[in-house]
């Protein structure tokens, strides 16, 4: 059976965790206790409900107990975040995914119990940082403090070489994990498939080897 989800919380974070799972075909019922948030959610998706997530009756009514996973996505009002992750915890849930304001905020929620805490606005500031310092980063995931998966395009030096003969492996400690072309991903890639400049890169290493091959890609392409 198809995992059942709830998001309470319907800014801009909340409100798009719920339209996706929704949009992949996942039972999602989304909660907020604004009437207005609840008015423009329901033209989107099917179950939304207005409630107050601190009111442990109100949640009990909606038998939030029952659901696989909980994304609380409420940011501006810490004193609710905490409570409504109190409350479930409490309650028994399952798994529940908290967006955390702050790093204070975050460990407030790990504390208590949240099973995940996500910073939703720091991790796209990173993201958008790596881009900045280097176009040629496309996209940057953290995994950890130390690894990280990065998107980065190939440029001249890359050309019509293959895996093997650019030794990214020895030379960068990285591995790459798939390659992109025209919108098509060869996912994990043989040594012998050629690169071609213009090609997307995807690779997972640690934070000091990748940036070693970010700067050998900006180099590269000026
Ligand atoms: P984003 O940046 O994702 O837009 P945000 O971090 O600014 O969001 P808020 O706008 O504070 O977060 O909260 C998101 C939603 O959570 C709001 O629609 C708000 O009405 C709702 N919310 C806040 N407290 C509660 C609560 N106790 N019960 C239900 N919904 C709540």
């Amino acid at each position: 059976m198809n995992k059942q989800f709830a998001v309470i919380g319907l800014g801009r974070f909340g409100g798009s965790v719920a339209q996706t799972l929704h949009s992949m075909g996942y039972e999602v019922l989304a909660v907020d206790r604004d009437p207005s948030r609840v008015q423009d959610m329901a033209q989107i998706i099917p179950h939304v409900i207005e409630a107050d997530s601190t009111d442990e009756n109100a949640l009990k009514a909606l038998g939030i107990r029952n659901f696989d996973v909980i994304v609380v996505a409420i940011g501006e009002d810490i004193q609710s975040s905490i409570m409504t992750t109190l409350i479930l915890k409490e309650m028994g849930v399952k798994k529940i995914v908290v967006k955390a304001r702050n790093d204070l905020h975050g460990k407030v929620l790990e504390k208590i119990g949240a099973d995940k805490v996500v910073y939703p606005e720091r991790d796209m500031g990173v993201r958008v940082v790596h881009h900045l310092i280097s176009p040629n980063i496309l996209d940057y995931v953290e995994l950890s403090n130390d690894y990280s998966i990065i998107e980065v395009k190939a440029g001249k030096y890359f050309n019509g070489k293959t895996l093997q003969e650019l030794n990214i492996r020895q030379r960068f400690n990285c591995n790459v994990m798939a390659i992109k072309r025209e919108g098509n991903y060869n996912i994990n890639p043989s040594a012998t498939d050629v690169i071609y400049a213009g090609d997307n890169l995807v690779v997972i290493g640690h934070n000091n080897d990748l940036q070693k091959l970010e700067e050998a890609t900006v180099s590269d392409n000026e």
